[in-house]
């Protein structure tokens, strides 16, 4: 079952000719989650095949342009793609208003429940779960008021060990009760332990966003752990005073982050316009952490169940 993250913009503050500002999509067993919306996002999913229509929630950090600009288009798009299905979209607290203020001026037609979820909170909370994923926001330091995201996949049931079947003949009602975690009685009174019917459990998959922020020693807290951690890298490191004037971080900040949090692998993006060239920042970063990779549009990366087993592509 799919868990993936691909990236379809991460410049900051401007798009550029071939790169949109900050916008994602992470695929959770083939349900598709938007993180961020930069200006032209919708030409994004277009491109990398991505199905509007199959987007369950929408996640946006804060309500600076290059992270919601992208939000209106979208949405007024799927009057001409028949959406039914209610929308969620989750963000600091004025998202409602601002889109709402935009679609009634431009009389947008909206045939489908969109389920604001305004976020005004200190600490981590979750702040979305269906089927598949497990969302909880993070307050990260910004010029307004911003949050992280950190993305669980949502695991139910054991998967049964095929050859226990036959040897304990379990009916079905017993092999649903070990896939849910409970010892299983057969009719002669013996109590088979489900660890003993199942396979033990996976790894639970994590994915962490932050953007846009300072370097805060309280984010590694809140990313503990997590396979990937994206993270912002405005500045190189020599602009450190610049990047706390404008309360954004550096490559190096972003490395000491996912250090202390242990994460498996640290993404960087939204990257300033100033810059041509990208590699100094990943090498930068390596100096305090590895893994490093550097987003571009188009980058998907995939986290496999065994944990470490992390693939990148390009898909385009
Ligand atoms: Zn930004
Ligand atoms: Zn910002």
């Amino acid at each position: 079952m799919e868990f993936s993250i691909t990236i379809l913009g991460c410049n900051a503050a401007l798009p550029g000719y071939r790169e949109i500002t900050s916008a994602q999509v992470v695929n959770v067993h083939e349900h598709l989650y938007a993180v961020d919306c930069g200006e032209g996002m919708q030409t994004r999913l277009g491109r990398y095949g991505l199905k509007r229509n199959k987007i369950d929630a929408i996640f946006i950090s804060h309500l600076h342009g290059d992270h919601v600009f992208g939000l209106p288009g979208l949405l007024t798009s799927y009057a001409h793609y028949e959406r039914r299905s209610p929308l969620h979209i989750i963000g600091p607290a004025g998202i409602r208003e601002m889109m709402n203020t935009m679609m009634r001026l431009s009389h947008a037609w909206i045939e489908f429940d969109i389920c604001y979820h305004e976020l005004d909170h200190a600490g981590m909370a979750e702040v979305y779960r269906d089927r598949h994923v497990k969302v909880s926001a993070f307050p990260l330091r910004h010029r307004i008021p911003t949050y992280g995201y950190r993305f669980e996949e949502v695991w139910e049931m054991y998967n049964i060990r095929r050859e226990k079947i036959a040897e304990y003949g379990l009916d079905a009602a017993m092999i649903r009760a070990a896939k849910r975690g409970e010892d299983v009685t057969m009719e002669d009174g013996r109590v088979i332990p489900y660890g003993h019917l199942v396979y033990g459990r996976p790894h639970i998959r994590s994915y962490a966003y932050c953007a846009d922020t300072v370097y805060d020693e309280a984010i590694a807290g809140h990313v503990r752990g997590v396979d990937v951690l994206y993270h912002e890298a405005t500045y190189l490191d020599d602009m450190r005073d610049k990047a706390r004037e404008r309360m954004h971080a550096t490559s190096v900040e972003a490395a000491m982050t996912a250090r202390e949090a242990g994460a498996g692998r640290l993404l960087l993006g939204h990257f300033s316009t100033r810059y041509g060239e990208r590699d100094v920042f990943r090498e930068e970063a390596e100096r305090v952490f590895s893994p490093v990779e550097l987003a571009y549009e188009g980058l998907k990366v995939t986290v496999q169940r065994e944990k470490y087993l992390e693939r990148s592509e390009k898909i385009l």
